[in-house]
C-alpha cells in the first residue's frame, strides 16, 4: 500500500483512512476503506471527515465497514477446501495410464 495520503479536504493535514465514491448513475455516495492507489475521480477522506461526512441533498450514502474477520476462511471452509485437494490429488480416472499419482503439488498437512 502507498505511503499514507493525505486528506482530500482543503487544509486538512489529517491522513487519509477512507475513499470517497461518487456513483453518479445511482446518486450514491459509497465511503470504504482507503483505495490502494488514489482514482481521479474518488476523494481520500481522514476519519474526522469521513465521520462527518453528508452525501449531497437527493443522495444516498452507503459505507462499507468490511470486517477483517468476515475476510477470513471458517475452520469448516477450510477443512472443505483440504477435502477437495485431498480427493482430486489422486487420480480415480480408469485411463489413467499412472493411477493413484498425486497430482498438483499441494499437501494436506495435519496437526
Ligand atoms: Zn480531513
Amino acid at each position: 500500500m502507498a505511503a499514507s495520503r493525505k486528506c482530500s479536504r482543503p487544509l486538512c493535514p489529517n491522513s487519509a483512512v477512507s475513499t470517497l465514491t461518487y456513483v453518479y448513475a445511482q446518486s450514491t455516495a459509497v465511503l470504504g476503506p482507503l483505495a490502494t492507489y488514489p482514482e481521479p475521480h474518488c476523494y481520500d477522506l481522514c476519519e474526522s471527515h469521513a465521520s462527518r461526512l453528508k452525501p449531497p441533498h437527493g443522495w444516498e450514502l452507503v459505507t462499507l465497514h468490511p470486517d477483517p474477520s468476515t475476510l477470513r476462511p471458517t475452520d469448516e471452509e477450510l477443512a472443505d477446501l483440504a477435502s477437495t485437494i485431498r480427493d482430486t490429488s489422486v487420480s480415480t480416472d480408469p485411463n489413467d495410464l499412472n493411477p493413484g499419482a498425486r497430482r498438483g503439488h499441494l499437501r494436506v498437512i495435519r496437526d
